[in-house]
């Protein structure tokens, strides 16, 4: 005879078929001068921003990968190429809600995110709870379940040359029952 055990979900996996996905993101954007820096969603002053075809949001880019890497949609240059006009300068929280819907569409919605920025400067700390508060709204959680960590690198590599910033990130779904 098989005994169920009762599920703690935190609350979040009400109505959920149990079946749980994990995904990893990972990105990496050059600072280049004259660019306006904006991670997790929030513009941060400073004298360099990151390069790339939308806002090089790297850390809601890494989010977006982690999200897809789950769902095994692929990845967020298949579905936000930079050749295409439409994501020239976009904010990366509207690539972030796009990607939230592609996964709704497979019925899945994240049950928590996690995250790691990589660089030298500038200090983020002031910056991280507006950062989690947009990656929350977009993704439809709970601040309690989307944390955003920064870490230096001790100056070693391109991050403690300050040449760039690396993102990671790692997400839950969970798929609704039909
Ligand atoms: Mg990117």
């Amino acid at each position: 005879m098989v005994h169920e055990t009762p599920v703690k979900d935190g609350g979040y996996g009400h109505g959920g078929s149990g079946e749980m996905r994990v995904g990893f993101g990972y990105d990496v954007h050059a600072f280049a001068e004259g660019r306006r820096l904006v991670l997790g969603g929030v513009e941060i002053p400073f004298e360099r921003g990151l390069l790339g075809h939308s806002d090089a949001d790297v850390l809601l880019h890494a989010v977006c990968d982690a999200l897809l890497g789950a769902a095994a949609l692929g990845d967020i240059g298949r579905h936000f190429p930079d050749t295409d006009p439409r994501y020239k300068g976009i904010s990366s929280l509207v690539i972030l809600q796009q990607t939230i819907d592609l996964l709704q569409r497979e019925s899945f919605r994240p049950v928590n995110i996690d995250s790691t920025l990589v660089l030298q400067k500038p200090r983020l700390s002031p910056y991280i709870p507006k950062m989690t508060d947009e990656i929350a709204r977009i993704a439809g959680l709970p601040v309690s379940a989307v944390n955003v960590k920064a870490t230096t690198t001790e100056r070693l590599g391109f991050a403690g040359r300050e040449e760039g910033v690396a993102a990671y990130a790692v997400v839950l779904i969970e798929k609704a029952s039909e």
